[in-house]
């Protein structure tokens, strides 16, 4: 399942070289082209997913223990004070890319990343709709 017009197919499939710290036969990890910080790093799955609503749960699983794995190795050698993992899904979300993928963020005291947002209000009729709305019985 790939897709010939996707530049993240190429890059996850070896047709696109790109900076690569971790290969295997589902996944690979390469280095953010345009960092956020030092080692800002993102993992592809080598079949062509467009978001988390269609990824495989097979695959989700593989890239988490991916990022698992990479989070350590980038603890041990960055000297980062803190890691973000993000995953942005739609264009509202802030996806520039349509192959889901993952960031791996790694955080320094004076960097210049910003992920603030502006906190809400959870009020009671709101969190009674949410509840009523989202939640679901066991079955992942
Ligand atoms: P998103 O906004 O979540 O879709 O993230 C897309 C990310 O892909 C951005 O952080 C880009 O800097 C990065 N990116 C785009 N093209 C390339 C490329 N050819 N090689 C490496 N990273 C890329
Ligand atoms: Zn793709």
């Amino acid at each position: 399942m790939k897709d010939n017009n996707c530049i993240f197919c190429k890059i996850a499939n070896g047709e696109i070289p790109s900076a690569t710290l971790y290969d295997d036969e589902k996944v690979r990890v390469i280095l953010d082209i345009s960092p956020a910080s030092k080692g800002h790093a993102l993992i592809l799955p080598k079949e062509h997913y467009a978001n988390l609503y269609e990824i495989s749960d097979e695959m989700a699983m593989h890239v988490i223990k991916t990022a698992k794995k990479m989070a350590i190795k980038m603890k041990d050698e960055l000297g980062l004070e803190g890691l973000n993992v993000l995953q942005n899904n739609g264009e509202a979300a802030g996806q520039t890319v349509f192959h889901y993928h993952m960031h791996l963020v790694p955080r320094y005291k004076e960097d210049k990343v910003n992920m603030k947002w502006e906190n809400g209000e959870l009020g009671e009729e709101l969190k009674e709709e949410l509840v009523r709305n989202l939640s679901f019985e066991s079955g992942i």
